[in-house]
């Protein structure tokens, strides 16, 4: 995954621990960092859901590890990507099975009549559709 920085450079996709208020570790976060000027950003489709979750949090927050690729579908497949990289996997793929798994998921908390669930997985289901030209990007780049 790539995007081009300010200063004209290449940004380069990587997984990052982010520390918020000292005490709240949030691991596996996308973050484009530029090879130059080393800016530095959190991918852009995962930057609300975690100003959100910071909110969430309040000020005095406890201390905490959070695995932002259990919160966010895109920072999921990003961290399955990274780990199936040997195995020849493609996002695509990864992101294919997940949509599947996430269905069967919405068709069994639907039998059980446990709203908040459908509505959990309904919201992961819109994260990876909403992230769709991301992973064109990512295929097309490769
Ligand atoms: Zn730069």
């Amino acid at each position: 995954m790539e995007k081009i920085c300010g200063c004209g450079s290449k940004m380069t996709m990587r997984l990052r621990s982010l520390v918020f208020a000292k005490k709240v570790s949030i691991l596996n976060v996308p973050v484009m960092n530029c090879t130059k000027c080393r800016h530095s950003e959190v991918l852009a489709d995962c930057a609300q859901p975690l100003i959100t979750l910071l909110r969430g949090l309040g000020s005095q927050p406890a201390e905490q590890h959070i695995w932002y690729n259990e919160v966010h579908e895109l920072a999921y497949i990003l961290y399955e990507a990274s780990k199936a990289k040997k195995q020849n996997r493609s996002m695509h793929d990864i992101a294919k099975d997940r949509i599947n798994q996430l269905l069967d998921l919405l068709l069994l908390s639907r039998a059980l009549g446990d709203h908040a669930w459908v509505t959990d997985i309904e919201a992961r289901l819109a994260q990876i559709s909403q992230a769709e030209c991301v992973y064109n990007n990512v295929i097309s780049n490769n």
